[in-house]
């Protein structure tokens, strides 16, 4: 069965086509600037990677390309899209209604629709995706995998602000939590890793956007992020938790209205922010080293939250059996996780120097005799996405 596992943001549109038979990458790709000028894609198949300009006025010209260059030229790996079995959308916004993946109908798309004002940066991206490829791939099933579904197991307690109760049953504001599937794939292996699922995990997504997720016998009890993914940890670019007084403060001094703000907290704050240097964290710790004294800051203020958070799930949790670091950072930066265990020393932590010395690799780097089992898990939301949808139309 080969499924096609699509991630489409405003102007762009990622792709992977697996086979499930062995879960082998065929071909991924990515197709940048759509509805812009200097539109392009990049296609890697059969150990060649290239990069093409094109013309995408909108994300269906986008998947008629990708279909070329899946069929024809040096990346081809199908010879028809009849191939392909199903697609898989990664939705970001599923909102209190879509607590699993699902298969996507028109009733589907509809009420995504409805949640757009939920996530109005993300859902109507997704929409589009599924609309473009209905058009190209006409009648091929479907299926939507939620970045909040994973979530969905947290208790009241852990999802409502405390606001009138009026904003959550009219608006639905709530927490709801991103990055699941991500949370959802990592804790997955960390239970095969193990041998079974700890007791009490705490799995730690941290990329350029970045969440943590207190995860008790596989069901998540609470997470970082929030209503929108601005909250939680100091992030690439966006400020994670802030006192909400200073929106208004800020919004008034410097005549700021809504985008103004949503544009500094979202696009302009965290590492970028407060190091001035970069939203890329290698960055940040190169001028570090190099005595940038606000770029140490940024990095130390991630070190000292992601501990922070890490022992109040700790609490929530009541013990912790299993850490694990994913994303770009969690994976890569040896220093930080270094620090971290350090850190947690006095929930009986140790760390495997050794072990830790290592990148993008599933490896466990706590010691012997740790306490609490501390491993690395990369990452896979695309082979998440393409098992439920693969389980979806069986
Ligand atoms: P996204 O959230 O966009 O998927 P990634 O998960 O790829 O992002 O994470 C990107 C982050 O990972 C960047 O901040 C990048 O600097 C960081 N990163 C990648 N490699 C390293 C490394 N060797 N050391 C420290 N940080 C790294």
């Amino acid at each position: 069965m080969k499924i096609l596992v699509i991630n489409c943001g405003s102007s762009s549109l990622k792709y992977q086509l697996i086979d499930m038979d062995g879960e082998k990458v065929l071909c991924k790709g990515l197709c940048e600037r759509i509805g812009m000028e200097s539109s392009m894609i990049t296609h890697e198949a059969n150990g060649t990677k290239a990069t093409t300009p094109a013309i995408f006025p909108t994300h269906t010209e986008a998947f008629a390309e990708v279909v070329k260059k899946m069929t024809t030229g040096a990346g081809k790996c199908i010879n028809d899209v009849s191939e392909i079995d199903a697609i898989g959308h990664r939705v970001v916004h599923g909102g209190e209604k879509f607590k699993s993946s699902c298969l996507i109908t028109d009733e589907v798309i509809n009420t995504l629709r409805e949640l757009s004002p939920l996530a109005p940066l993300h859902n109507p991206a997704g929409i589009l995706g599924i609309e473009a490829a209905r058009k190209v791939f006409g009648n091929i099933p479907m299926v939507a995998v939620f970045d909040t579904a994973f979530h969905s197991t947290m208790p009241p307690k852990a999802y409502m602000y405390a606001i009138p109760y009026e904003y959550y049953e009219k608006y639905g504001v709530r927490r709801y939590g991103f990055h699941g599937t991500s949370h959802r794939y990592v804790s997955g292996r960390m239970a095969e890793l193990l041998g079974e699922m700890p007791h009490r995990l705490i799995t730690c997504h941290l990329g350029n956007g970045s969440s943590l997720a207190a995860i008790k016998d596989g069901k998540v009890v609470d997470t970082s992020m929030g209503f929108t993914p601005l909250d939680g940890i100091i992030m690439g670019t966006r400020c994670g938790s802030i006192d909400p007084s200073i929106v208004s403060y800020i919004a008034n001094l410097e005549n700021l209205h809504e985008r103004g703000m949503n544009r500094l907290l979202n696009n302009e704050s965290g590492l970028l922010g407060v190091s001035g240097v970069s939203s890329d964290f290698r960055d940040v710790l190169e001028a570090a080293e190099n005595g940038n004294e606000r770029a140490q800051l940024a990095a130390d203020m991630l070190e000292y939250q992601l501990v922070k958070l890490i022992g109040s799930y700790a609490a929530a949790l009541g013990g912790v059996d299993a850490i694990l670091f994913t994303g770009g950072i969690g994976e890569n930066a040896m220093g930080l996780r270094e620090q971290v265990m350090h850190d947690l020393a006095y929930l009986g932590v140790t760390a495997d120097l050794a072990a830790n010395n290592s990148r993008g690799e599933e490896v466990r780097i706590s010691g012997a005799d740790s306490k609490v089992e501390v491993w690395v898990v990369p990452t896979n939301e695309e082979i998440m996405i393409a098992r439920d949808t693969a389980e979806l139309i069986k």
